[in-house]
């Protein structure tokens, strides 16, 4: 008895075995990016408001209509996005569903599929298992002549032809935090469009954004809205990782895409959290100004404290995760080094390499999520200085 050959070519994701690890060995979590603390009480109380309520049998299979309305709403007011919300949104069970479905309703066996590396492991997982082929584009690590992220134009271009369907981009990028500039979105938008193109783009970090950096959504760009499938979900924003309800919308062609997987994949998503996210997309622009300046702090504090480490860190311009060299250290690779922090260290960090298609060209870097308490962050920055890291050897 044994799993599907397709199957057993995935590779075990990354994040439950560092969680496991850090479990085991009672190592600070900066691993796996899920906040320790909780979302805000009133989005759980709406949850239990439609509980109580009666909001528990089977949601249409698009999503409840009152979250598909506060999704095209959201979608006005921050990303400038019009949005129908009879015809162009699926509610799925997380962004990683609406990825999922995206790539299962559009690519074909052989179909080539962009996308940039770093990438996460779902999307890597999501093209095998559709049978398709990932075309990598490698994001650069900041250097004396690029201050941020960044990838060579000519890299892209190659990377698109005849059989490529789809490209998958992430912004706020998970892992390097990279936030792509209206430029960067340009050059892949000009590729789509030379090529006919989908680009399936996910946006989960989307309110993530610090120092003056600025989140814009590539279905707003000209002739983008007609081959883009913007997709989110509320895990990041409200910091309710454990509700999985996530989103896709674009166009109706390609909704129905989406839509032709989703009806198999899991039908519909849990009712009354659909009715509590809706609620939370209503909330007052306080509350996305507040989250923002939270993470802000949060970012402050883990970047201090890798830096009073010894460990430095290049500063993320979005999402909630921290980047470091981590090379020149004594290990064979990132890996080994992520292995060794975790255990003898006692703080968990996620080695870049395990987000590479093409592991030759994964820089030797430890990703650490700063999405956590002040006693989690304070608790580690301690044990990172007691390490003393600082000496490369
Ligand atoms: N996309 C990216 C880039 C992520 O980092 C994550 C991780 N949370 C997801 C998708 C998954 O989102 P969800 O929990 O909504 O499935
Ligand atoms: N997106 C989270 C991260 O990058 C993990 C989500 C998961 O465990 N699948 O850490």
């Amino acid at each position: 008895m044994q799993a599907s050959g397709r199957v057993r070519a995935l590779p075990p994701t990354v994040f439950s075995e560092f969680s496991a690890l850090a479990a085991r060995v009672g190592a600070v979590n900066l691993g796996q990016g899920f906040p320790d603390f909780d979302g805000p009480e009133v989005v759980r109380e709406a949850a239990v408001a439609a509980l109580r309520r009666g909001d528990n049998q089977y949601a249409h299979g698009l999503g409840a209509v009152p979250l598909r309305q506060a999704i095209s709403e959201h979608a006005r007011r921050f990303l400038d996005l019009t949005v129908d919300p009879d015809t162009e949104v699926v509610v799925t069970c997380g962004a990683t569903e609406a990825i999922f479905d995206a790539v299962q309703g559009l690519v074909d066996a052989g179909d080539e599929v962009v996308a940039f590396q770093p990438v996460y492991d779902s999307y890597a997982a999501s093209v095998a298992m559709a049978g398709g082929v990932l075309r990598p584009v490698t994001l650069q690590p900041p250097d004396a002549s690029h201050p941020r992220w960044w990838f060579d134009a000519g890299e892209l271009e190659a990377a698109f032809g005849s059989r490529t369907r789809v490209v998958l981009l992430n912004t706020p990028h998970n892992p390097t935090g990279k936030v792509f500039t209206v430029a960067e979105l340009e050059q892949v938008a000009a590729c789509c469009r030379g090529w006919n193109a989908v680009a399936v783009v996910d946006e989960v970090y989307g309110h993530l954004v610090y120092d003056g950096a600025e989140h814009r959504s590539l279905a707003g760009l000209p002739g983008m809205a007609e081959r883009t499938l913007t997709v989110s979900s509320g895990a990041k924003t409200f910091g309710l990782t454990g509700w999985k309800v996530g989103w896709a919308m674009g166009p109706r062609v390609l909704r129905d895409a989406v839509l032709g997987a989703h009806q198999y994949v899991t039908f519909a998503v849990p009712t009354p959290l659909q009715h509590a996210v809706a609620a939370a997309l209503r909330l007052p622009d306080t509350y996305f100004a507040g989250l923002q300046a939270d993470y802000a702090r949060r970012r402050g504090k883990l970047l201090a404290a890798l830096n009073a480490s010894g460990l430095v860190p290049w500063t993320p311009e979005g999402a909630y995760f921290a980047c470091v060299d981590v090379g020149g250290r004594g290990f064979s690779d990132d890996d080994a080094f992520c292995r060794d922090l975790t255990t003898r260290v006692g703080v968990a960090a996620i080695p870049l390499s395990a987000f590479y298609v093409d592991r030759s060209r994964a820089p030797c870097v430890a990703r650490f999520a700063f999405c956590k308490s002040d006693t989690t962050l304070d608790e580690a920055a301690r044990r990172l200085r007691a390490a003393n890291l600082g000496a490369r050897r």
